[in-house]
């Protein structure tokens, strides 16, 4: 049964969810005003009325899954992606010159079933991943100067690690999701600075804090968020090897599920509004690159970052705003600088001269690393908060120049072949609603007005321990 004109009327007519979400003041950026939306969704034909099982916000890693899986059980899926493709943070650069390829987003994976199957199923081979660049030679350098850090050799993390396991093991629960007990353990509240002292984990910090690059402040974080990145799958893989795409290109699976999603992949789109009716159905009215149309799905799956302002047009009750207004999120950004005149075996890594534990200071770059194809280095930039990508990229640049005024290296002023904002990156919330059962409420979200929730932001900034928390899901989505 699709819209009749009035329905799409009253549902253009923003809904009165809709309206409170304006009441929240949230100014969706590019979003279609409310009565321009109007006007135009009165005009709607049937041939724009899209009735599907399952409506898929985000075509990142958690949506592609979800979507692909879901059809898989004989459902029919619509997916609403904001980017010109799909994949999320997985995004791989081809270099025009040579035709090689970059990942400059997601590179590996677990050593697990559902990542084999997963990838199989695209007929995409995988091999295991290595991390030795035979040749490469680093440099430990402080941003803030240019200088090298004087006397600096990166830890031996082997016997902390051991410890930082055995404290790991008291929390199984973290490696499937966010069901913490009531009381929250009180360690898992802890700054992780704090953390590090009480159990003298001091040599794990830099490999932590390298893993886990887009956490933000690390010494500052909860410890919970610490685990939830570093956890005990992510050590079980360090001994039994990650996986990363036999071709070298991470998106090509992506790909291929676009081509097989086909029409129902809804790229270049983004909900202008949405209405859960007591009929059962979610009604997504969607601006689309062929004008709007109406989404009319009998379940949501949002995996998007459920960010206040990235829900613009969801027509939000007070639970849900009253849950997502209370994330905050840290910032990453990636990209490919051509011509900096830092050899190309050479890595360019940021460390703190006289920090805790060297830890460089952010903003700031991470590294500015060999990406494998001549003239091209791979920068990596991490900040506790959002910042606009032009005073990223300037202080990219401000770096590299840093170099060569110092005499460190004989850097030139490089150009960006590709800049990519993955942000917001890490959703927190501050540790008294860790305490006082955030992710109980937020848990209970999931299947409330016929709407999922998953993607990072639900577990882990971590694609195969995602996969696996969106299959638990797929039973009662598909239900
Ligand atoms: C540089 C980098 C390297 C990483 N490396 C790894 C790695 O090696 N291994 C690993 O497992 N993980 C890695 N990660 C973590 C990675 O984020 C997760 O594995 C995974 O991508 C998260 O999946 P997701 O579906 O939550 O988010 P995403 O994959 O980001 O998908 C979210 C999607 O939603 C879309 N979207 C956002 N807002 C809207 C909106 N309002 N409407 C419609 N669409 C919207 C986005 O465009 C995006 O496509 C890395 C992340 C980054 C940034």
């Amino acid at each position: 049964m699709g819209l009749t004109r009035k329905d799409v009327l009253k549902l253009a007519g923003a809904s009165a969810g809709a309206a409170a979400v304006g009441r929240l003041g949230l100014a969706g950026a590019g979003a279609l005003p409310q009565p321009e939306a109007m006007a135009q969704a009165s005009v709607l034909g049937s041939d724009s009325i899209i009735t599907r099982d399952v409506a898929v916000i985000g075509g990142g890693a958690t949506g592609t899954y979800a979507a692909i899986r879901l059809r898989d059980m004989g459902k029919s899926v619509a997916v609403i992606e904001t980017a010109d493709r799909l994949g999320g943070h997985t995004h791989t650069y081809t270099d025009p010159a040579t035709g090689g390829k970059v990942d400059i987003g997601v590179i590996v994976w677990h050593e697990l079933p559902i990542v084999r199957d997963w990838f199989a199923r695209f007929d995409v081979p995988l091999e295991k991943a290595s991390f030795d660049s035979p040749g490469m030679v680093s440099k430990y350098v402080d941003y803030r100067t240019g200088k090298e850090v004087t006397g600096y050799t990166p830890s031996d993390p082997s016997a902390a690690l051991g410890a930082y396991a055995a404290q790991l093991a008291q929390y199984p629960y973290l490696e499937a999701g966010f069901d913490l007990p009531n009381p929250v353990p009180p360690d898992l509240l802890l700054p992780f600075g704090d953390f590090v002292k009480k159990y003298d984990l001091g040599a794990v910090v830099g490999t932590i804090f390298n893993f886990g690059q887009g956490l933000g402040d690390l010494l500052r974080q909860p410890t919970l968020y610490v685990f939830k990145n570093f956890g005990l799958d992510i050590l079980r893989n360090l001994q039994v090897g990650f996986l990363t795409t036999a071709r070298h290109n991470n998106s090509e699976l992506y790909e291929k599920a676009r081509a097989e999603l086909g029409a129902d992949a809804l790229l270049r789109s983004r909900v202008v509004a949405t209405d859960r009716d007591a009929a059962g159905y979610a009604n997504i009215l969607v601006q689309t690159p062929s004008g709007l149309k109406i989404i009319r799905a009998k379940k949501l799956v949002v995996t998007i970052p459920p960010k206040l302002d990235n829900l613009f047009g969801f027509d939000l009750d007070a639970t849900e705003a009253g849950l997502f207004a209370q994330f905050g999120n840290s910032a990453y950004y990636t990209g490919l600088l051509r011509n900096t005149g830092i050899p190309d075996n050479m890595a360019v890594t940021n460390i703190g001269q006289g920090t805790a534990y060297n830890l460089p200071s952010l903003p700031g770059v991470y590294s500015i690393s060999p990406s494998g194809i001549p003239g091209l280095h791979q920068v990596k930039y991490g900040s506790p908060y959002q910042l606009s990508e032009t005073s990223v990229k300037a202080d990219i640049l401000a770096g590299v120049k840093r170099l060569r005024t110092a005499g460190t290296v004989d850097t030139r002023t490089p150009e960006f072949a590709v800049f990519s904002s993955h942000s917001p990156f890490e959703l927190t919330v501050p540790t008294g609603a860790i305490k006082s059962g955030f992710y109980k409420k937020l848990g209970a979200l999931q299947g409330r007005n016929r709407t999922f929730y998953t993607g990072a932001a639900f577990h882990t900034h971590d694609s195969s321990l995602l996969w696996q928390f969106t299959e638990a899901l797929l039973p009662r989505i598909a239900a």
